[in-house]
């Protein structure tokens, strides 16, 4: 469902990618760990539009987004580029919801603007995403009067609004109070059992043990290691992959 092949990305002189590569089967849960500044965000930036890388294929939803000729990044045309947005969904650290709107309409508002759904259709997928996430009773809220942990099963309900093939977190309870930390990871944890895919960079290395089917071990813009949570947690092969996971003894 998802193919990064060779991915490199640099700001200024500081190279922060440096040929990754990674494969995401339908289905697939995979957890990213790695020291911060290891180029974790800028890697779902970089599959998710919100950044250009300069080198490498992307290829999502069975959609060519770039690819290289002649050594610089070329992008495919804005009707798939625009395709591919609606088929990958991102869930944010810091939620980045309307403040001015409600839940409701946070969760309405891509699928009637983008999708053209209609107001009442749209609310009616919205009601039951809501209810999923155990929002139902906030559907007239504002933002501001939630919870953390509200506003990113919010995020979450609106990225499943537009009904994604794969959904991308970036650290989705590092903003959180560990005691709403759990409520989100369930969330994520129920979505798994559904098999939706999802590739979620976290630093909750109990999450990525019991959810992930595959972990990825980045440093310094490579991919160092990568295998089933058992082969990373347990018996990882690489002395950097051991040092940080250290860390979390
Ligand atoms: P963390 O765990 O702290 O979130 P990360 O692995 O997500 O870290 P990135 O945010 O991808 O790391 O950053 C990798 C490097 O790229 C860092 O050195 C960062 O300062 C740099 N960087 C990221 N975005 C930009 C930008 N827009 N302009 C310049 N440098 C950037
Ligand atoms: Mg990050």
């Amino acid at each position: 469902l998802i193919e990064a092949n060779h991915i490199e990305k640099s700001f200024g002189e500081l190279q922060v990618l440096r040929d990754i590569s990674m494969h995401v089967a339908q289905g697939e849960v995979v957890a990213i760990i790695g020291p911060s500044g290891s180029g974790k965000s800028t890697f779902l930036r970089c599959l998710t539009q919100l950044e250009t890388a300069d080198r490498g294929e992307i290829t999502i939803c069975g959609k060519q987004m770039m690819r290289t000729e002649n050594g610089n990044a070329v992008f495919a045309d804005p009707k798939t580029l625009h395709e591919i947005t609606l088929c990958a969904g991102l869930v944010f650290q810091n939620f980045n919801l309307f403040p001015h709107r409600s839940v409701l309409q946070n969760v309405t508002d891509a699928p009637i603007r983008v999708l053209g759904i209609s107001k009442a259709e749209a609310e009616k997928t919205a009601r039951s995403l809501l209810e999923k996430m155990n929002l139902s009773d906030r559907a007239d809220y504002y933002p501001c009067q939630l919870s953390g942990g509200q506003q990113q099963r919010v995020a979450i309900a609106r990225a499943l609004a537009l009904n994604p093939r794969v959904l991308f977190f970036d650290e989705p309870t590092s903003a959180l109070d560990p005691e709403l930390t759990g409520e989100i990871l369930r969330v994520i944890r129920q979505l798994a059992e559904e098999h939706m895919t999802m590739v979620v960079v976290t630093h909750e290395m109990a999450f990525a043990r019991d959810v992930a089917d595959r972990v990825i071990f980045m440093d310094g813009g490579v991919i160092v290691e990568q295998g089933r949570p058992e082969e990373i947690f347990g018996d990882a092969q690489n002395e950097r992959t051991r040092a940080f996971l250290s860390s979390f003894a």
